[in-house]
């Protein structure tokens, strides 16, 4: 099998499994217990918190662990928008392409009154600094705008983005989630005041992450109960959940460029050998892009036939987030970028990690190509495209 859904989640490293392992056999106790027991699982909770800051470059007490990416998601915007409301601001910036767990939250935050802004977002999948700052007025409480997008791989121009939001008093959110553990990232050099991860993305254990909250941006628990997490999340903490994401996170910045660098050269050969279809396209920069994240557009077919064929050939693949799958509705992050409809639906996500070989790019290589064909070979669209019915966009 040839796992290529790693923005969709990875395996979980072999140094994070050990380290749950451990956690659960050596230190189950309860964090909050003050009986030495107890307060060996709360001394390794401080030090998963302190490995954590340090790889973003936030002090400790600006983390807190949360249920994942969505949680986190979730009580950044909340907070924010209660901040802002207590000074009688109610807009709130934000983009098209944002995953679901920021714009269903959005949505949540207009019906309670708050005034939402979608910026778009433009073909290559970028936001433009000028266009945020362009969207603020003096009742903005909050910009939210995405480290990279899960779908297409753009990295945004976050330190930019900081910088303007920093310099007009108002609070910045990046959902980080696809970031975390594949880019280097420093939340005071960019300005972030608010950033959501997520373990599962960078092979940390599924159900767990973290929220960065900076000094001076207090956070409303979503969770009631009692005292943990400083009051801003009850519930005992997961705390072999939490050792094992600093282990994996630690793993991961300990190697971040040279494994950078290795998938950035497998995502370029497989786009080289995947532009050799005809009437298809790359979605997103060709530079600013995610180092494993590979997103096609082909014409005359549907993404979903193309996903089940190569499921068939081992490959595992995705045709957007694994959110969308199951609804026929087309990407919002494709149309958000400007692709029709038609094209949208043929859309294949390819994303890479350390695991894959050379020889496994090759072999996607061949798989979509020869399966692109095959489907089009009883396309009534592309029987359309051939003969000049309908225009070709690719
Ligand atoms: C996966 C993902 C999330 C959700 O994270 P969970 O831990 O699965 O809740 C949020 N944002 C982005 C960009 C993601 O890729």
């Amino acid at each position: 099998m040839i796992y290529a859904d790693s923005a969709a989640t990875t395996r979980m490293s072999e140094t994070a499994l050990a380290a749950m392992i451990d956690c659960i056999r050596s230190d189950s106790g309860n964090p909050s217990s003050l009986y030495a027991y107890g307060q060996r699982a709360k001394e390794r909770l401080e030090q998963a918190r302190a490995d954590i800051a340090a790889v973003i470059g936030a002090k400790p007490r600006e983390i807190t662990f949360t249920s994942g990416g969505s949680e986190a998601d979730n009580q950044a915007l909340r907070s924010a928008a209660i901040l802002g409301l207590r000074q009688g601001k109610k807009h709130i910036v934000s983009t098209a392409f944002e995953h679901h767990a920021v714009l269903h939250t959005l949505k949540r935050l207009e019906q309670e009154g708050f005034e939402v802004t979608l910026l778009d977002v433009h073909e290559d999948g970028l936001v433009r600094p000028e266009e945020v700052e362009k969207a603020l007025r003096p009742d903005t409480c909050l910009v939210s705008v995405m480290y990279a997008n899960n779908e297409i791989g753009t990295i945004q121009p976050i330190a930019e983005i900081g910088r303007i939001c920093r310099a007009h008093g108002v609070r910045f959110h990046t959902d980080a989630v696809q970031a975390v553990g594949h880019l280097p990232i420093d939340v005071a050099a960019e300005n972030i005041d608010l950033l959501s991860a997520s373990a599962h993305k960078f092979h940390g254990p599924k159900g767990v992450g973290f929220l960065y909250a900076r000094q001076g941006t207090p956070l409303t628990p979503l969770i009631e109960g009692g005292a943990q997490e400083n009051g801003r999340r009850a519930g005992t903490e997961n705390t072999p959940g939490i050792v094992a994401m600093a282990a994996a996170l630690k793993e991961r910045a300990a190697s971040l460029a040279e494994d950078a660098a290795a998938v950035t050269a497998l995502r370029d050969r497989l786009i080289a050998g995947l532009e050799t279809i005809p009437h298809g396209a790359l979605n997103g920069d060709r530079v600013k892009r995610l180092p494993g994240n590979v997103s096609f557009c082909f014409e005359g077919i549907e993404g979903e036939s193309l996903l089940l064929l190569l499921d068939q050939k081992g490959i595992c693949a995705s045709s957007g987030s694994a959110c969308t799958s199951g609804s026929l509705d087309p990407s919002h992050v494709l149309l958000a970028i400007g692709r029709v409809h038609d094209v949208a639906h043929g859309s294949l996500r390819l994303t890479l990690d350390t695991d894959i070989t050379e020889a496994d790019v090759d072999t996607m290589i061949s798989a979509v190509s020869e399966t692109v064909a095959y489907l089009r070979s009883f396309s009534p669209v592309w029987r359309d495209l051939r003969e000049g019915r309908i225009p070709h966009i690719l």
